[in-house]
């Protein structure tokens, strides 16, 4: 008999089973590697396997979202961040880890601890009831996603990320650009609309078709993905103007600041590029349309040619990857329960998140908030300002559940600091306010 039963063994489910077995909770920790089973990416049957690269990004707690996430997660105590101390390799101001001594010391931390077992099985249904954590990662084994699928709509579960870049607001320059919905009668302004003259969009197809791309994988390539995702540069091939026709389209959208007397609401340009409002705090927008499977550093430069985002700074970059995830703002409670089947909580990679760390850091909450269950104790809140906390919030809710795709932790997700603080120091204003609230939420709840 176990309290409760978590699904796969990656980074998520191990700091989960890590988290709730050191409360004395009674786990069953189900890994499908190593009983018969592999997924496309793993080449081992090592419990938290990095798949690919061996970095857990920036380490740096003062300037980076992601090393403010690495500091609050070792003041939780994370087992992901304990084993990559030990398995930690050079790297300059990343934390990278040589990754067999890293899932080495998250087995061996895990088979220590007595209230918990390690079973290699693959399960292929939801448990109908006792609680529950899945943490079957972006390649969730088929039969589990086909009952997941069923428990959700299947409409609801994604196979692809199609992600289109996501800016931030305020490095959009608002005296080239205007907000406007087609056909702009007044009352709904909702997208950012950039205008491009015919060179301009010429020049800029010529650059979709030339730049420099990643290939599918070839377990990708068989994924048939959808006309819905289809990355831009392909929609370029199809014809000069199939861009114009689709997500560039300019029709109805009449541009202010070409303005005149005689067209005194402006002019439609020749094509635009149209951003909608990626968060509910509105400081991330996505640019309609615009999934690539372009390099970064080509994006970057491509994408800074398009008129007002000269100096775009990007939240995340584009891309098109098999990756299995909920549109958990829609189906997932505050608490990762699925609010359909409350027993059933979702962790890691599969709920939407991005990444090594933002995965364990799911992974880790699931675990606190599952213990609490157990324990009969109410869960307090991560403070909204914290990473974890802006994490979850954008997970659980307050992501634009229309345009969800899985995304990075980065400072646009948290609640703005006051405007009066200096740009220069403004990532240390994000990151000495959570600080302190994480300091105080850990004294009152005693973890
Ligand atoms: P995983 O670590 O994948 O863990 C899920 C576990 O569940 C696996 O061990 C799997 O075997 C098991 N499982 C699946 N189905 C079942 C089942 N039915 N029954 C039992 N067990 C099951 N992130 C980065 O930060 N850096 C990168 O370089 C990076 N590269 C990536 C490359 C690829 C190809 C992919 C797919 C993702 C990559 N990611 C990367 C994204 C992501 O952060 C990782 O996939 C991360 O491992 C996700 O953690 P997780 O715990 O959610 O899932």
């Amino acid at each position: 008999t176990y309290d409760v039963h978590i699904i796969g063994g990656g980074l998520a489910g191990s700091e989960a089973a890590w988290q709730l077995a050191r409360r004395g909770a009674r786990v069953r920790l189900s890994e499908m590697r190593g009983g018969g089973d592999m997924s496309p990416a793993h080449q081992g049957t090592g419990l938290a396997e990095l798949v690919c690269s061996n970095s857990f990004r920036s380490d740096d707690s003062e300037k980076n979202a992601v090393g403010l996430l690495h500091h609050e997660m070792r003041q939780l105590d994370s087992l992901v961040m304990a084993a990559a101390a030990v398995a930690q390799v050079p790297a300059g101001s990343a934390l990278a880890v040589d990754r067999d001594v890293f899932s080495g010391e998250v087995e061996a931390a895990l088979a220590a601890q007595p209230s918990l077992t390690v079973v290699r099985e693959r399960i292929d249904t939801l448990p109908v009831a006792g609680l529950t954590i899945v943490a079957t990662g972006p390649l969730t084994a088929a039969s589990l996603a086909q009952s997941i699928g069923g428990a959700t709509g299947a409409e609801s579960l994604a196979f692809f990320d199609a992600i289109a870049p996501i800016v931030y607001r305020d490095t959009i320059d608002m005296d080239v650009c205007w907000m406007a919905s087609r056909w702009d009668k007044g009352e709904t302004k909702d997208y950012i609309n950039c205008p491009m003259t015919r060179e301009q969009y010429l020049a800029f197809r010529d650059g979709l078709l030339t730049g420099d791309k990643t290939e599918f994988r070839e377990w990708e390539a068989n994924t048939p993905y959808f006309e819905g995702c289809m990355p831009i540069e392909v929609m370029a091939e199809r014809g000069e103007d199939t861009l114009r026709f689709g997500p560039m389209k300019p029709v109805g959208l009449d541009n202010p600041h070409e303005a005149t007397e005689q067209f005194p609401k402006g002019r439609w340009p020749y094509a635009v590029v149209q951003l909608r409002q990626d968060n509910k705090l509105g400081t991330l927008w996505n640019m309609v349309g615009f999934q690539t499977k372009l390099k970064h550093a080509e994006q970057v430069r491509l994408f800074r040619t398009i008129p007002g985002l000269e100096n775009a700074e990007f939240a995340r970059l584009g891309g098109l990857h098999r990756n299995t995830f909920l549109n958990s703002p829609q189906l997932l409670d505050r608490q990762l329960r699925l609010k359909s089947a409350p027993h059933i909580r979702f962790a890691g990679q599969i709920t939407g998140c991005e990444g090594y760390v933002e995965s364990a850091a799911v992974g880790l909450m699931a675990g606190l908030m599952t213990a609490a269950e157990i324990a009969g104790e109410e869960w307090t809140a991560l403070p909204r300002t914290t990473a974890m906390g802006a994490l979850l919030a954008h997970i659980t809710g307050d992501a634009e559940a229309d345009s969800y795709q899985p995304m990075n932790v980065n400072f646009g997700l948290f609640p703005p600091v006051p405007a009066e603080v200096k740009k220069k120091v403004r990532k240390e204003a994000y990151t000495a306010r959570a600080k302190a609230d994480l300091a105080e939420w850990k004294a009152a709840a005693g973890t």
